[in-house]
């Protein structure tokens, strides 16, 4: 990468890192993708029931396969062949996990995790219910403040999610988020977290590459 680019984003990250610690989180940084996939393994214990929320970024570290193939209960609920029932069984199970991974739609400089749901259980977990809250995040992640973070989401995270999703809805259509009444709407719960949830161990890992929506 060019240099003044490099130092751009050193900048950013070591700024951003500093108001996370200064908000009660546990920190890491981690150069690219494959660090950081070693990184989140060694935090997990391997008796460890992991809770797994809807995150691309979670998925490309390759975390599901390592965690199972090293022995870990994984509770993740993007899976074709099982029912509804099962599907929210696993939401349910994901909320008294040990370990809840996901990633953030947002973190601002200053500091907050951002994220909007459709269903709620993955920013329900990342709260309270989860012994340990492990939130990883590419640093295109991060923006300069709350309006920046509800900019991010509306303009890149909740339209690529909702094609993602195969949604009906004017962002699939347009690109662009309107705000829209669908039915197949996935915005429903936004959350801010201004500092660590009181009674939650809570790491954010952040990473050097672009990763996720
Ligand atoms: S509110 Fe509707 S249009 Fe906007 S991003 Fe969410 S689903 Fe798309």
């Amino acid at each position: 990468m060019d240099e003044v680019k490099q130092w751009y984003l050193d900048k950013r990250i070591e700024r951003t890192l500093q108001s996370l610690k200064e908000n009660g989180f546990e920190t890491i940084y981690a150069p690219n993708r494959a660090e950081a996939a070693k990184e989140i393994v060694a935090l997990i214990p391997s008796d460890a029931l992991v809770g797994i929320g809807g995150s691309i970024t979670v998925r490309e570290l390759g975390l599901l396969d390592a965690l199972s193939r090293r022995g870990n209960r994984v509770a993740q609920h993007w899976q074709s062949a099982i029912s509804s029932e099962e599907r929210m069984e696993i939401r349910r199970t994901q909320l008294i996990s040990d370990v809840f991974l996901t990633s953030s739609n947002a973190i601002t400089e200053s500091g907050q995790l951002v994220n909007v749901d459709g269903t709620g259980n993955r920013v329900a977990a990342m709260i309270f219910g989860p012994k340990k809250v492990i939130v990883v995040a590419g640093m295109n992640k991060i923006v300069r403040d709350l309006d920046g973070a509800i900019e991010r989401v509306n303009s890149i995270a909740a339209p690529m999610n909702a094609m993602r999703l195969g949604c009906q809805t004017p962002c699939v259509a347009n690109g662009v988020c309107t705000d829209c009444e669908s039915s197949d709407r996935i915005c429903s719960v936004t959350t801010i977290i201004n500092r660590r949830p009181g009674r939650t161990d809570f790491t954010i890992v952040l990473v050097g590459e672009e990763l996720g929506y």
